[in-house]
């Protein structure tokens, strides 16, 4: 029999994590166009890359579809928080949809540069995994113009029509460390490479990297609320494990863990993507809690406070049946 010292059991818990402005915005989107048109809504990709958050909309009356053509002629569509690329519009446009657009004003802002540099023909290197939702979105942009690279790995293979005029833009939610790795193997073969007007890589994602890496250090286990298609939630438990956690999981709910994890584990440090719900982080602690593991430490990285208007279109029709 293993002895058990409740003592020595702790958990760091991550600050910030879970929502940030862009989820919560795109959530409240939906919960209030459900209110205010009343079911089915129609929502074209996940709305955030969270398993329980769309479960609880669809239980509301939110339909998920892949794709425009599945929404009827005429229905309400919401566009996710990755963003959407112009063509997307023109679909909806041709099925007369009403269209509610929640892509996160950050993303948008990366659309935007992308079109700004596209216009001025510039070729844009966009770091980013292939096939997800906001890579796509953003090169649709200007497909033209821009070549996607995946990972300091792949800079070999890049090629431009003119080294002077080249610049770098990125996902939302990558890992800052290998992102800037990529930049400067970029650099090293385009030295005229150009920054982004901006960081691209959110602030929410950087503050909850940012977080984690102050406790993987003296953290045995690193356990991350979120799902699996979520970028930003896998980034986390990454980053975790290139700082020293030990082992690093990514659960959906707290049944999802393995009591074979805690193991000889003193410190667990728990965190959440940005698409999480804290209610979900709150079960984690429980399950732990019942494990012995009930002092909790916060590890405050940084303050949030940014909130993001809704989106115009929705505001509107809020504002006309008041
Ligand atoms: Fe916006 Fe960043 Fe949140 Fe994505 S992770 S929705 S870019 S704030």
């Amino acid at each position: 029999v293993r002895a058990e010292s409740t003592d020595t059991k702790r958990v760091l818990l991550a600050a910030p994590r879970g929502y940030c402005a862009g989820v919560d915005r795109a959530v409240i989107t939906v919960e209030k166009a459900l209110d205010l048109y009343g079911p089915p809504v129609y929502v074209r990709k996940e709305i955030v890359h969270n398993k329980h958050v769309v479960t609880t909309l669809e239980k509301r009356g939110a339909i998920f579809v892949d794709e425009t053509q599945e929404v009827p002629e005429g229905a309400t569509v919401i566009f996710s928080a990755h963003g959407v690329a112009p063509v997307v519009h023109d679909e909806a446009a041709a099925l007369s949809l009403k269209t509610i657009d929640a892509t996160c004003p950050l993303v948008t802002k990366v659309h935007r540069e992308a079109k700004r540099f596209a216009s001025d023909d510039f070729d844009i290197l966009l770091i980013g995994h292939e096939g997800h939702e906001e890579v796509v979105g953003t090169s649709g942009e200007a497909p033209e113009h821009i070549t996607l690279v995946e990972s300091p790995d792949h800079v070999d293979e890049v090629t431009v029509r003119d080294p002077e005029k080249v610049v770098w833009l990125s996902q939302t939610t990558l890992s800052v460390d290998e992102t800037m790795e990529t930049v400067r193997r970029l650099r090293e073969k385009f030295p005229k490479l150009q920054d982004p007007p901006s960081d691209d890589i959110c602030y929410a994602t950087q503050n909850r990297q940012l977080a984690v890496k102050q406790m993987a250090p003296d953290t045995d286990l690193m356990i991350v609320v979120g799902s699996r298609n979520s970028s930003n939630s896998v980034r986390l438990v990454e980053v975790a494990v290139e700082h020293g956690a030990r082992a690093g999981y990514l659960v959906d709910y707290a049944d999802e863990i393995d009591e074979a994890w805690l193991e000889g584990v003193s410190t667990v440090g728990v965190t959440s993507g940005a698409s999480v719900p804290e209610v979900l982080v709150r079960d984690v602690l429980s399950y732990l809690a019942e494990r012995g593991y009930e002092d909790v430490k916060p590890i405050v990285a940084a303050e949030e406070s940014l909130l993001f208007s809704l989106p115009n279109e929705l505001r509107r029709d809020l504002k006309a049946k008041n």
